[in-house]
């Protein structure tokens, strides 16, 4: 970012009362406009934040990348890769100038780089962490990829290394940007269908490579619980709007000898306040991707409701109609323009160690085959606003 560029960011913030948002938004609205929507008007590309990959994988690669062609108030400015092939290609791809590309040796020198405002971590679960406290430590706003570790006592550690260098830290829970589970979270919230009860959720993939990095528990950290049960546990807390009170899980693996290190099957129930209660399951040895919120005067599902496009909701009322949403542009243009406007994410590091404490739970009734209790601390047990 070049002088004038930060100069004009922050005049820019200084005076986000006088930026008007776009008129009137209909249900066929493309991302640009919605993403405008949040309250900026689309910057000049080359005013918008720049975004730095760290880790280009399926991810970075098929949907961050291309989402970052679409966001307005961000955008793709560097990668950093350990595969040489990738410098290149991905150089080539998105015109980036050899300054901006790195690999994991000169990692830390982007603390000289002006044009990077924001590094988003993409990497194997037990490299966020590491990645996200050096991005910290270089003076860079983070999106870390969920799960956000692999332990809670690094997710503090990452919330306490941007604390320190006075840097947001945010973790990539793109379906609180998607209007299906917005709208899960307002009718589990609100009175319209009575109070919420009883919840249901699955997210599984059959996941059939022994040499991925997904089975290596170093890497990883836990299995189909902490790679895409997690879905299932965000939905439930942002659709109670509460902090559930204890758990009880069962490791259900069908076919142990695929997986010698992490569990292949999960099973757990999440108690809340009143005696409501969310019965979910992960694995890697069947599929599944719905949710469903039973509350007293009635019910309301997502099916899928946790893939990138194709969400589809209906309730005991009448079936949701929302648009499809370009979810990784909304939710990075988000965490840009809370950048600019000095805000406050509303998927901030402490969501992300909030979920690891009821994974680490989940991990702990499945081995001793006891009830956990949560007692979540006033800083831990962040929940997200719902207006937003
Ligand atoms: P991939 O395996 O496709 O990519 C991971 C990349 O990390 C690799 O391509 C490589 O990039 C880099 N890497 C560095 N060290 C290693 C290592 N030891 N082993 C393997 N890769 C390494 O994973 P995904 O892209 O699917 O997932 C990455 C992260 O994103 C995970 O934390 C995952 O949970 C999260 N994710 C989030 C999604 C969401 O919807 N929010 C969806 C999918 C994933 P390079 O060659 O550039 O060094």
């Amino acid at each position: 970012m070049s002088y004038s560029r930060r100069d004009f960011l922050s005049h820019l913030s200084l005076g986000l009362g006088s930026v008007v948002a776009l008129p009137g938004l209909t249900m066929l609205d493309n991302t640009k406009r919605l993403s405008s929507a949040a309250g900026l008007a689309e910057l000049p590309e080359s005013e918008k934040l720049g975004v730095a990959l760290v880790g280009l994988g399926r991810y970075a690669t098929g949907q961050l990348a291309p989402a970052l062609q679409e966001t307005t108030l961000c955008r793709l400015a560097g990668i950093v890769t350990g595969t040489p092939r990738k410098e290149e290609e991905w150089g080539r791809k998105y015109d980036l100038p050899e300054s901006n590309i790195y690999n994991y040796e000169t990692y830390d020198q982007i603390a000289d780089n002006d044009d990077i405002d924001i590094i988003y971590v993409v990497l194997p679960n037990s490299m966020h962490a590491e990645y996200s406290i050096r991005a910290a430590e270089a003076g860079k706003h983070v999106i870390c990829e969920k799960p956000m570790a692999t332990s809670a006592r690094d997710c503090q550690r990452m919330i306490d290394a941007s604390q320190k260098a006075g840097r947001k830290l945010s973790i990539g829970y793109r379906l609180h940007f998607e209007p299906h589970n917005k709208e899960m979270m307002r009718l589990g919230r609100s009175e319209v269908l009575g109070n919420a009860e009883q919840m249901s959720g699955t997210h599984s993939f059959p996941l059939n490579d022994p040499g991925a990095w997904r089975l290596d528990k170093e890497l990883a950290g836990g299995g189909p619980l902490m790679d895409v049960g997690i879905y299932v546990i965000q939905a439930g807390l942002y659709t109670m709007g509460q902090l559930p009170t204890s758990v009880m899980a069962w490791d259900e693996t069908q076919n142990p000898e695929n997986f010698p290190e992490v569990e292949g099957t999960i099973r757990w129930e999440l108690n809340f306040p009143k005696d409501a209660v969310l019965y979910g399951e992960s694995s890697y040895e069947d599929r599944g991707n719905n949710f469903r919120l039973e509350a007293t005067n009635g019910w309301a599902e997502l099916s899928p409701a946790y893939s990138y496009s194709g969400i589809r909701g209906d309730t005991s009322e009448e079936p949701m109609d929302f648009p499809q949403v370009n979810q990784q542009a909304l939710q990075m243009d988000d965490f840009a323009r809370c950048i600019l406007e000095d805000d406050r994410t509303i998927v901030p590091g402490e969501m992300g160690k909030r979920d690891m404490i009821i994974m680490e739970a989940i991990y702990e009734s499945a081995e001793t085959g006891r009830e956990v209790s949560l007692d979540f601390d006033k800083e831990e047990g962040y929940i997200r606003p719902l207006a937003e």
